[in-house]
């Protein structure tokens, strides 16, 4: 059995999670699997040249659903457990399959999508560790939060999870050529498909509504240096989705 750790650096509490597996650095670990197809192609740095995910994105990708970086890239049923040393979504992800069974969950099936069929990771994991300890791990980060009103990793995920539907609202709208602040209701289409059932369907449609009826699309936005000044919405405050949420019952209310 494998044994999981997650740390923050405390110098540096915006960084990335350390993900450790069996007491080293996950990086590191993939690092140097990687080394010699990086080798072979003339270009040793680029093994192992990942970032850390955020807190909030670990404790999503680790659970097995889609985090922010996935709803990016097209890689349906794997998640991006590390991410280009650059951040950019997409950009040069580590993807995995991850199962979570009641008394294991397992890491398999490693992919570096922009080197496929090239890099195996073949011989690479699977990474097998016992459940109980695995959810522990993860509960201890979700303790974690940078103050007293910041969102839980689960809240954060719902608003990325929104302004994804906020977006697809205002540009299904504009689409139709539906001008902004008409009368017109949308028939509000299936959510994307790394979306795991709900909350995350529903916060999605709450998000496509809401930013049907009042965002900008990204035509609109294109055109605009600052879209404020020209009444246009491009989302919504995060503290406001959050009382949407909550109004909605989509999460619990958080009282002192
Ligand atoms: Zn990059």
């Amino acid at each position: 059995m494998d044994t999981l750790k997650l740390q923050r650096d405390k110098d540096h509490p915006d960084d990335g999670l350390r993900i450790c597996v069996n007491g080293v650095s996950f990086r590191e670990i993939v690092r140097k699997h990687e080394a010699a197809f990086a080798q072979a192609e003339g270009s040793p740095n680029v093994a192992g040249a990942y970032s850390e995910l955020s807190p909030p994105s670990v404790a999503t990708s680790l659970r097995g659903k889609p985090n922010e970086h996935d709803l990016e890239n097209d890689q349906l049923g794997r998640i991006t457990l590390l991410e280009c040393e650059c951040g950019a979504p997409g950009c040069w992800p580590l993807l995995m399959t991850i199962s979570i069974g009641p008394s294991r969950v397992v890491w398999s099936d490693f992919e570096q999508p922009h080197r496929r069929g090239k890099w195996s990771y073949n011989g690479f994991g699977p990474f097998t560790f016992d459940s109980a300890e695995y959810e522990q791990a993860l509960r201890n980060i979700e303790d974690i939060r940078l103050g007293p009103s910041a969102p839980s990793p689960s809240e954060h995920w719902l608003v990325v999870v929104f302004h994804r539907g906020f977006r697809d609202g205002a540009n299904g709208r504009d689409r139709l050529e539906i001008p902004l602040g008409g009368s017109v209701e949308p028939t509000v289409p299936s959510p994307p498909r790394n979306l795991h059932a709900d909350p995350d369907h529903d916060t999605w449609r709450l998000g496509y509504l809401t930013g049907w009826r009042m965002g900008a699309s990204d035509r609109q936005l294109s055109g605009v240096d600052e879209p404020g000044a020209c009444g246009l919405i491009r989302e919504v405050g995060e503290r406001m989705v959050l009382d949407l949420l909550r109004n909605s019952g989509l999460i619990g209310d958080r009282r002192p």
